[in-house]
């Protein structure tokens, strides 16, 4: 059985480290979902000026201070992707890669992803389409798969979709040459245009016309949108709807930082994280007293 920690955080961008922090220094246990390298989005950006105590630095140089203090508090972070969680009534239940986690209340920090589902995606979600190679590749031995890649570190995906038999066409929707080890078809330079089929996935459409025989299609972006991590979890927008202690309509699960709306800042994730933290703590407290 999976052992339970108090507070998984979901994401390792400003607004996960600081509740990773807060959280720890209330004493409790937690599992923090993400990235060495933090975040993209703090670790590229060039300079920062508005960071409190901060001024001038650049993202890698805030980044590496962000890591330092989680080495300091002994806070690790779990590389891999959240690709599911499940309420489960007094837990939740995650799934990361190929392995399953759970948690008496989760942080969900995982920052924005910009752009609108393709057409066709949330259609033939589960059913030819997925967000996790690692989870469902085995099911796709065999057969195709059209591998959407938004980051270059999705490249290991597509390298273990190979690795089982799967017969991969690999579009990298980012400027970086690709470095694939197993053998693919790559097709550089393409752009999706929609995901089609009766039922089930068919094929993928290419914005040139090319149309792709696929049994599969994974669309691997950094971020999952919210909505497709947790069934029922209500939204404003394409944010995540929460009340001034960061809670969501579901009751255990918070969110913070950028998925919860603008201002798109670092100090504002960090503040909510920190908000985020202390409600989680207050819950599980009120859990313990019942
Ligand atoms: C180029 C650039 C420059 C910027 N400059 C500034 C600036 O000068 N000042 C300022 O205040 N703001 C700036 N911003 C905005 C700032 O980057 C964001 O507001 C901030 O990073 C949000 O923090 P976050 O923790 O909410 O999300 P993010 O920083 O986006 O972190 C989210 C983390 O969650 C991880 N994640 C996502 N999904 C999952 C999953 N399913 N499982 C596990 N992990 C997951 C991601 O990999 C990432 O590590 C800038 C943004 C950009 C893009």
């Amino acid at each position: 059985m999976a052992e339970r920690t108090d507070i998984a955080i979901i994401g390792s961008g400003p607004a996960g480290m600081s509740a990773a922090i807060t959280a720890t220094a209330r004493g409790r246990s937690i599992m923090l979902f993400g990235s060495t390298a933090v975040s993209e989005k703090l670790s590229k950006a060039h300079q920062i000026n508005n960071y409190p105590g901060f001024y001038g630095k650049s993202g890698e140089e805030i980044a590496a201070a962000f890591n330092a203090h989680l080495g300091a508090m002994d806070i690790s972070v779990t590389q891999g992707k959240v690709g599911s969680i499940y309420s489960m009534g007094d837990y939740f239940s995650m799934a990361v890669d190929s392995d399953v986690y759970e948690a008496s209340t989760v942080i969900l920090a995982s920052g924005v992803s910009f752009g609108r589902p393709l057409p066709g995606e949330d259609e033939h979600l589960g059913r030819g389409v997925s967000y996790c190679a690692t989870c469902d590749g085995m099911l796709y031995r065999g057969r195709k798969a059209a591998v959407l890649a938004y980051a270059p570190e999705e490249e290991r995906e597509a390298d273990f979709l190979a690795s089982i038999g799967v017969k991969v066409d690999y579009i990298p929707v980012y400027k970086d040459e690709p470095v694939l080890q197993n053998e693919m078809n790559i097709i550089c330079g393409a752009q999706p245009e929609s995901i089609e089929g009766e039922g089930k996935v068919e094929k993928l459409v290419l914005k040139d016309g090319t149309e792709l025989e696929e049994d599969v299609v994974f669309i691997l972006r950094s971020s999952i949108a919210p909505d497709k991590i947790i069934s029922g979890l209500e939204l404003d927008g394409n944010h995540v709807k929460v009340d001034r202690g960061m809670r969501t309509n579901i009751p255990g699960f918070f969110a913070a930082g950028d998925i919860t709306g603008t201002p798109y800042q670092y100090v504002k994730a960090a503040g909510e994280g920190n908000v985020a933290a202390l409600s989680a703590v207050s819950y599980i407290d009120g859990l313990s007293r019942k």
